[in-house]
C-alpha cells in the first residue's frame, strides 16, 4: 500500500478527528525520505502501530458550582506511546478540547519528547471545562473531581502529566493535592509543581526561554543576530510571556501580544510588567493594556500578523496562523517563524513559508523546552534534590542547542536542505520507531 492510501486508512479509522488527521498527515508525508529507504518499518507495521494510541481514557467529571448546581464535563487522557519512557505531556482545560485535539497533541508529543533525547514517552489529556470566570473554589472542586478518576491511570513511572492551556501552577497544586490525598504518597506524579513541594526552578520559564534560545541559535547558524530585531508574539499566557521576557533580555523588541479576545501593538516595545500584572496576577483581558498605556494600539478579534516584524513567534493555539497571515509575513520581510504553540501554523501556511525561504521551525522542536525541564523536574524528584535556577536554565539551553544541531545533521544526512520540519520529524520518528522494533511485537 502506498503512503497516501495508508494515511487515508488511518483517517477512516478515526473519523471526524480533523486536528488528528492534520497532525498525522504532516508527520507521515514529511518522513517519506526515511520510509522509502527503510524496509524494516514496513515489515514491522510501524506506521499502523505508531498512529494507534496505546490507550484512550475518557471519563465524566462531575463537580459542584458555587450555587450548588451539579456541573458535568468530559475528561480525557490519551497514553499514546511509551517506547522511550513513561507517558509525558500536559493537561489542557479549554472548551475546544475534544478527543481529536487531545490525540493530535499526544501524537505530536511523542516526537517532541523523542527530540529532547530524554527518556519520556508521549501522552496528553484535558477537559472541555472552561476555567474562565470560575471562582477559586470551583477550580479546586473541578480539579479534585478530575484527579479522582485520573489518579487510577497515572504514576511517576507510568504517566506524568503537566500543564498546558488553562492549567497553570494553581491547577497543578489542586490536582497534586487530590492525588496525594487518595493514594497517600508524595511522589513526582505531575510536573510544574510549586517549588516548595517538588517543583523545578525555571519550569515556568522553560517553554518560552527554550523557544528563544532556539531562535537565537538558529539565527547565529544563519549568520544573523537576534539583537535589535522586531519580534511579533501572539498569546499572553505562560509560553508567550516568558518568550517575551527572554527576547527582551537578548536585546530585541517585542511589539505585539494577544489573547483570545484581541491584540495589542506597542511600537515602543511591550511593557512586560504590565502584561504580567494584567494576565498573570489580575487575570483580565489584554485590552486593559491600552488603558494603562494609551500610546499602544488595541484591536479586537484575531491577530492577523499584519505588523511588520523580522521574527514571528506564535504562542497561543493551533491553526491560529492562517494562509493570509503567512502572506502578510512574507510581504513584510519576516526572516524566521518558530512555533511556540503546538501546530499554530496551518499546513498551507507552512508550505508558503518554506517555499519563500523563511526559516520555519515546527513546535515539536521549538517548544520542547517545557517538557525538557519537566523531565528535569522528574529527575530532581527521583534524586530527592533541587537544582538551582542557573543549573536548570543552562541544561535547558544545552538541550535546545542539541535539538537544533541534531536536526541540522538529519537534514544533511537525508539531503533535506532547510526543510527543518522533515528533519525534526525524521529524527523523532526514527528514535521511537527503532525502540518499538527492539521491544518486540507488543
Ligand atoms: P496559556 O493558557 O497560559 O495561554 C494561552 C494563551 O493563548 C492565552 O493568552 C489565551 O488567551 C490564548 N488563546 C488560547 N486559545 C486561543 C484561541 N482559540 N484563540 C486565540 N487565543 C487563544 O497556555 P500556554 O501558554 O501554556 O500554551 C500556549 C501554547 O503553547 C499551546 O499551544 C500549548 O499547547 C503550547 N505549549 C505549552 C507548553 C507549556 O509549557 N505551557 C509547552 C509546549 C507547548 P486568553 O488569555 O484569552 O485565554
Amino acid at each position: 500500500m502506498n503512503l497516501e492510501n495508508e494515511i487515508l486508512q488511518i483517517k477512516n479509522l478515526n473519523p471526524g478527528e480533523k486536528e488528528f488527521h492534520q497532525a498525522i498527515e504532516e508527520v507521515l508525508i514529511s518522513i517519506k525520505p526515511l520510509l522509502e529507504n527503510c524496509e524494516k518499518y514496513k515489515k514491522n507495521s510501524i506506521i499502523q502501530r505508531i498512529t494507534e494510541p496505546d490507550r484512550q481514557i475518557k471519563f465524566r467529571v462531575s463537580w459542584l458550582d458555587d450555587q450548588g448546581n451539579v456541573q458535568v464535563n468530559r475528561g480525557y487522557r490519551v497514553q499514546f506511546n511509551n517506547a522511550l519512557g513513561p507517558y509525558k505531556g500536559g493537561l489542557r482545560f479549554h472548551p475546544s478540547v475534544n478527543i481529536s485535539v487531545i490525540k493530535f497533541l499526544a501524537f505530536e508529543q511523542i516526537f517532541k519528547n523523542a527530540l529532547t533525547g530524554l527518556p519520556i514517552g508521549g501522552g496528553k489529556g484535558g477537559s472541555d471545562f472552561n476555567p474562565k470566570g470560575k471562582s477559586n473554589n470551583e477550580i479546586m472542586r473541578f480539579c479534585q473531581s478530575f484527579m479522582t478518576e485520573l489518579c487510577k491511570h497515572i504514576g511517576p513511572e507510568r504517566d506524568v502529566p503537566a500543564g498546558d492551556i488553562g492549567v497553570g501552577a494553581r491547577e497543578i497544586g489542586y490536582l497534586f493535592g487530590q492525588y496525594k490525598r487518595i493514594l497517600n504518597v508524595h511522589e513526582g506524579v505531575l510536573t510544574g509543581k510549586g517549588i516548595s513541594y517538588g517543583g523545578s526552578l525555571a519550569r515556568k520559564e522553560a517553554t518560552g526561554y527554550g523557544l528563544v534560545y532556539f531562535t537565537d541559535s538558529l539565527l547565529r547558524k544563519n549568520g544573523l543576530n537576534i539583537k535589535g530585531k522586531n519580534v511579533c508574539i501572539s498569546g499572553a499566557g505562560n509560553v508567550a510571556i516568558y518568550a517575551a521576557e527572554k527576547v527582551q533580555a537578548l536585546g530585541a523588541n517585542v511589539i505585539t501580544m494577544s489573547d483570545s479576545t484581541g491584540w495589542i501593538y506597542d511600537s515602543e516595545g511591550i511593557d512586560l510588567n504590565l502584561i504580567k500584572k494584567i494576565k498573570e496576577v489580575e487575570k483580565l483581558r489584554i485590552s486593559e493594556y491600552k488603558k494603562l498605556k494609551p500610546s499602544a494600539k488595541y484591536f479586537e478579534g484575531k491577530f492577523l500578523w499584519s505588523i511588520p516584524c523580522e521574527i514571528a513567534l506564535p504562542c497561543a493555539t493551533q491553526n491560529e496562523v492562517t494562509l493570509e497571515c503567512c502572506e502578510n509575513l512574507v510581504k513584510n520581510g519576516t526572516i524566521a517563524l518558530l512555533e511556540g504553540a503546538n501546530m499554530p501554523v496551518c499546513p498551507e501556511g507552512v508550505q508558503l513559508l518554506k517555499e519563500k525561504g523563511i526559516l520555519f521551525i515546527p513546535g515539536k522542536a521549538a517548544n520542547a523546552g517545557g517538557v525538557s525541564v519537566s523531565a528535569l523536574e522528574m529527575s530532581q524528584n527521583s534524586l530527592k534534590l533541587n537544582w538551582t535556577f542557573d543549573q536548570v536554565d543552562s541544561k535547558l539551553k544545552q538541550i535546545m542547542e542539541d535539538i537544533l544541531e541534531n536536526i541540522l545533521i538529519t537534514c544533511k544526512e537525508y539531503n533535506l536542505k532547510e526543510d527543518y520540519v522533515a528533519g525534526a520529524n525524521i529524527l523523532g520518528f526514527k528514535r521511537v520507531a527503532d525502540s518499538i522494533i527492539e521491544q518486540g511485537v507488543i
